[in-house]
C-alpha cells in the first residue's frame, strides 16, 4: 500500500509523554520541524523532517501546526427536531431541569431512518471539518425498543463507540411507572441495543424528576455490564448527588458533566484515576448559564480528566470541540498544554482506547492540521476556524 510522507509540520503536538524532557510537565509531546508517515491509515514513523525516511508520496502541510485529531467522548447525535427557543429562553434565565428532552423524543421518533442518518452524517462532517477525527454517539432520544435499537444502528454506522443510553429520561407515557420503564431498559430494550453498542449510560441525577436515582442507575449500569457493554455516567450535572460515586464504584470509564463534585468525589475520582475518568462538557455550563467547574481543583488533586462537547440538542448545540477548548482554558483554570491534552489522550483514555489520540508509531493516523505555526493558536484565535482533520492522501485544503 501507499505510503505518505506529511512534512513541513512547523509544530507537532504528539502528545507521547516519551518524547518529553523529564522536567517537562505538560506532557505534550512536542517537535519542531517534523515529519509523519502515514502507512495503510495508520502511522509509520514520526520525527525531525530531516530523518524522515522515504515514502510513496509526499504531502508539504506549508508550515502548520499538526495535533492529534480531537477524540470527542460525549455526544448525542441522533436526534431530529429544533430547539433552538428553549436556548433563547434559558439565555434570558429559564432554568434547564431536563424536560425538553421529550421534544427530541417526539421529533426523533417521527423521523425515517434516512432523515436521521442524515442528520448524524451532517453532525459528524461538521465536526471533521473542526479537527475531531473519532466521536462518540450516544442513543437516548429513541426511548422505546424500536427507536433506541435503530439510533444505535445508525450511530454504528459512524462510529464504533456507540452508546445504548435508554435511561436518559423517563418518557411521558411511562411517567408514572418508572420501575416499568426500567424493567423495560434492562429487557426487551437493552437485548434489542446491546449489539449495536459498545456502551450504556444512564443519566443519574436526583435534581431532574425524570432522570433515574441512584438504586436505578445500579440496576441498569448492572445489566448493561452483563450484557457485555462497557459503563459510562451522566453525573453531577444540575447539582451535588450520587453519579460520580456511583462510576467510581462499578468501575466506570467515565463519568460525564462533574459539575458539582464535592471533596469526597474528588478524593474517589482521584483514587480511581486509572480506571475512571472525570469527563468536563463546558459547551453545557455555556449553553445553560451554569457555573463551570474547577478543572484545575480535579488536576491538582490527580483525577484523571477528559474534555467532550456533549453535543445534543438541548443543553449544548455545539460540535465544536476549539470552542470547547476555548472555555476550558477561559473559564476552568486549564492551561492551553492541559486542555488539549483532555481533549486527546484524555478522552480517549475514558474511551479505554490506545491507538488514538497520540500520535506515535502504530496508532491509528488520525491528525488534525492548524492554519497557524503554534497548537496555541486554538486558543489565541478562539472563534477562527484553524483546525480540520487531515484527509488520508495529503488533502488539506491549502
Ligand atoms: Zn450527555
Amino acid at each position: 500500500m501507499n505510503s505518505t510522507a506529511f512534512t513541513g509540520i512547523a509544530e507537532l503536538v504528539t502528545g507521547d509523554a516519551l518524547l518529553d524532557g523529564a522536567d517537562h510537565s505538560e506532557h505534550l509531546g512536542l517537535l519542531s520541524d517534523a515529519a509523519v508517515v502515514v502507512q495503510d491509515g495508520l502511522i509509520a514513523w514520526v520525527g525531525p523532517a530531516s530523518q524522515a525516511p522515504p515514502a510513496d508520496e509526499r504531502a508539504d502541510v506549508g508550515g502548520r501546526a499538526v495535533i492529534p485529531g480531537f477524540v470527542d467522548s460525549h455526544s448525542h447525535l441522533v436526534f431530529a427536531g429544533d430547539r433552538s427557543q428553549e436556548f433563547a429562553a434559558r439565555m434570558t434565565g429559564v432554568r434547564y431541569d431536563g424536560g425538553g428532552i421529550v421534544t427530541s423524543v417526539n421529533a426523533t421518533r417521527a423521523a425515517s431512518d434516512d432523515e436521521l442518518r442524515a442528520l448524524v452524517a451532517g453532525r459528524v462532517a461538521e465536526m471533521r471539518a473542526q479537527g475531531t477525527t473519532t466521536v462518540e454517539i450516544k442513543s437516548g432520544y429513541g426511548l422505546s425498543v424500536r427507536d433506541e435499537a435503530r439510533s444505535l444502528r445508525i450511530a454504528a454506522e459512524f462510529t464504533p463507540e456507540t452508546t445504548f443510553l435508554g435511561a436518559h429520561v423517563v418518557p411521558p407515557e411511562f411517567a408514572d411507572r418508572r420501575s416499568e420503564y426500567v424493567d423495560l431498559i434492562t429487557g426487551e430494550m437493552l437485548a434489542a441495543c446491546a449489539p449495536h453498542a459498545r456502551w450504556i449510560d444512564v443519566f443519574c441525577e436526583p435534581h431532574s424528576a425524570r432522570a433515574f436515582t441512584e438504586d436505578e442507575a445500579r440496576v441498569v449500569l448492572s445489566a448493561g455490564r452483563q450484557a457485555g457493554l462497557g459503563l459510562r455516567v451522566h453525573g453531577n450535572q444540575l447539582g451535588h448527588g450520587p453519579g460520580a460515586r456511583l462510576a467510581v464504584e462499578m468501575g466506570a470509564a467515565s463519568v460525564d458533566h462533574c459539575t458539582f463534585l464535592s471533596a469526597e468525589d474528588v478524593e474517589q475520582l482521584a483514587a480511581a484515576s486509572d480506571t475512571t475518568v472525570a469527563t468536563l462538557l463546558p459547551g453545557v455550563e455555556f449553553s445553560t448559564r451554569s457555573p463551570y467547574p474547577n478543572a484545575r481543583r480535579l488536576l491538582d488533586a490527580g483525577v484523571s480528566i477528559a474534555l467532550a462537547s456533549d453535543c445534543n440538542p438541548g443543553t449544548c448545540y455545539s460540535s465544536s470541540i476549539p470552542f470547547v477548548l476555548a472555555l476550558a482554558v477561559r473559564e476552568m483554570s486549564l492551561t492551553p498544554a492541559e486542555a488539549l491534552l483532555a481533549a486527546t489522550v484524555g478522552s480517549a483514555k475514558s474511551l479505554r482506547r490506545k491507538d488514538i489520540g497520540v500520535i506515535r508509531t502504530g496508532n491509528r493516523a488520525d491528525l488534525t492540521v492548524l492554519d497557524a505555526p503554534s497548537f496555541l493558536h486554538l486558543f489565541y484565535r478562539a472563534g477562527v476556524p484553524i483546525a480540520r482533520a487531515l484527509e488520508p492522501g495529503g488533502r488539506h485544503g491549502q
